[in-house]
């Protein structure tokens, strides 16, 4: 099974050779000197190796993330200790289950370069490689937020950045913003007590915040909410304990997490969940999809599930923290999602960041790739794919072979019915009311049918010349086509009119 070290050691380079190469391989000559026209001429174009350097040097960056810009990450291994089937299916939460995982940890309103103890909520960003896929909560030091709707988000965030006139961070913005959104007051009150300047990453408590769904392997669903109990307790610094740190330490969360690793004192954090039957989101005294709120543990009281450790350090930390893409939509069986509209609106804006970040094919990077076996997928192409589907695979669904890229329901629909299979698929999840939502078919009508209005067309609006001009062009098109298609291709104008069918039939047979 593949484990964290596997995971970290993808991508890294043998340093093979003696000396450095270029990038296409072949040896440097100097590092030292650049290539000039005579001894005090100008550099010239054909020092390559010159223009790769200067080159690469100015495209070292990727986008900062817009909120979560500063961060920094471990990596380590989540563990289960108690049986939680009866709640979720997800094998990463089965009983004795032993799952790689990365946590990144962040600040949200500054840049990359900004200090770790600026007053701040803090990102609790968690990433599993499970046998199922890539299974990410993306949540905070904070069990709620500023609002409860994503279309506010940007606002928030606008709000706690940099002033568009002075380039200052204003804290006459922060507070108008606050005020004028009353829903922030829990949020602000967390943030401006003791847990909005942690002592260090080890020493807060991470939750998910938004609500969940887990399904177990009867399709019954539950609503979820997960805390992460910092075993290093909630240490926090004083204001001006944090002011002082960021002139002198700014780094201090980032410094204090590797060395912690690095000297063998591995940070744990009990893994804890509160449960929620389906109906009783109903009736509950608050919402409990409101991400404002949190659901009191005197009535949902924490259950210990297992615990995580951190315990490796980034190899690389462009490779492996700035560029892993931790985000919300990366989910497994057995987990899903809720009415939470922070939560709908992120499950939209996290993929999308990093499309913009690293490119579109960023999960094809060795940190974001799953460890369950290759992605299967018709997507395919786009800037950096270097990854590719097996020789013989066709990239569309439906097609003759499911070469390298099968899917759950077959997309077949080649009979008179419009009939689609509609696919169990828990992963869709339950809406509020707990009906499952739907993937399938529209509401099919008294004369819903692939072919009939196909039919109409053919038989009662053409005139013959037009029946002879279609069937002509149809054979003429077919031109190429291997003989199983060919005897699809008669099938199916035949299932638009017997006539056309046999016409386009001879003409096809004939021109051969
Ligand atoms: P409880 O008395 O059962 O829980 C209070 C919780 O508050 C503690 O367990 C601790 O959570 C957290 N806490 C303690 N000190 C602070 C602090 N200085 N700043 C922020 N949080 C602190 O009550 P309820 O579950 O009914 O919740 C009451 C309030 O507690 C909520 O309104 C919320 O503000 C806060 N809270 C609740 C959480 C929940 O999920 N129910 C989680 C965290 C805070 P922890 O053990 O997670 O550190």
């Amino acid at each position: 099974m593949t484990g964290i070290d596997d995971i970290l050691n993808r991508g890294e380079r043998t340093n093979a050779h003696a000396h450095t190469t270029k990038l296409n391989g072949s040896p440097v000559q100097s590092e030292n000197h650049s290539v000039t026209s005579g001894q005090q001429g100008p550099v010239i174009l054909n020092d390559i190796h010159l223009i790769e350097k200067l080159a690469a040097f100015n495209r070292q960056v990727v986008p900062d993330r817009i909120p979560h810009a500063k961060g920094l990450g471990a990596f380590g291994e989540l563990h289960i200790t108690e049986d939680v089937s009866a709640y979720t299916k997800a094998s990463l939460f089965q009983k004795g289950t032993v799952t790689p995982m990365a946590a990144r940890f962040s600040t949200v309103a500054g840049e990359s370069g900004s200090p770790d103890t600026w007053r701040d909520v803090h990102g609790f960003a968690l990433r599993f490689w499970t046998q199922e896929g890539n299974y990410d909560i993306v949540g905070n030091n904070t069990p709620v937020f500023f609002m409860r709707d994503s279309v506010k988000f940007p606002d928030f965030i606008q709000s706690q950045k940099r002033h568009p006139a002075t380039g200052l961070r204003s804290a006459d913005m922060q507070w108008d913003f606050w005020t004028r959104t009353p829903e922030s007051a829990h949020q602000v009150t967390y943030l401006m007590g003791g847990r909005g300047t942690p002592r260090s990453a080890r020493e807060m408590n991470g939750y998910g915040s938004h609500t969940f769904q887990w399904i177990n392997a009867e399709g019954e669903a539950f609503w979820v909410k997960y805390h992460f109990i910092s075993e290093q307790g909630v240490h926090n610094l004083t204001q001006d304990e944090a002011t002082k740190a960021a002139g002198e330490t700014p780094d201090l969360h980032r410094q204090d997490l590797y060395e912690a690793i690095e000297r063998g004192d591995f940070p744990r954090w009990s893994v804890e969940v509160q449960i929620m039957p389906l109906d009783e989101a109903e009736t509950y005294r608050f919402n409990p999809f409101d991400l404002t709120k949190v659901w009191s543990k005197k009535d949902y009281p924490r259950k210990k599930i297992g615990y995580f450790e951190l315990n490796r350090n980034p190899v690389n930390f462009h490779a492996q923290i700035e560029q892993i893409a931790l985000d919300p939509s990366n989910l497994v069986p057995g987990v899903g999602f809720s009415p939470d509209k922070m939560l709908q609106g992120r499950i939209f804006a996290y993929s999308d960041q990093q499309r913009y970040r690293i490119g579109p094919n960023y999960r094809q990077l060795p940190i974001n790739q799953p460890v369950n076996g290759d992605v299967n997928t018709y997507s395919q192409n786009g800037p950096m794919a270097y990854q590719f589907n097996e020789n013989g695979s066709l990239p569309y669904s439906p097609n003759k072979t499911n070469k390298g890229a099968g899917v759950l329901d077959s997309g077949e629909t080649s009979d008179h019915s419009a009939e689609h299979p509609v696919v169990d698929d828990a992963m869709v999840g339950n809406d509020q009311h707990g009906n499952q939502l739907y993937r399938g078919q529209y509401v099919q009508h008294a004369e819903d049918d692939n072919f009939i209005q196909a039919t109409i067309l053919y038989r009662d609006v053409m005139n013959d010349e037009e029946k002879e001009e279609l069937a002509n062009n149809i054979a003429g098109a077919m031109d190429g086509v291997k003989p199983e298609t060919e005897q699809r291709c008669y099938e199916y104008w035949t299932n638009v009119h017997p006539d056309l069918g046999a016409r386009v039939k001879e003409i096809f047979t004939s021109s051969k």
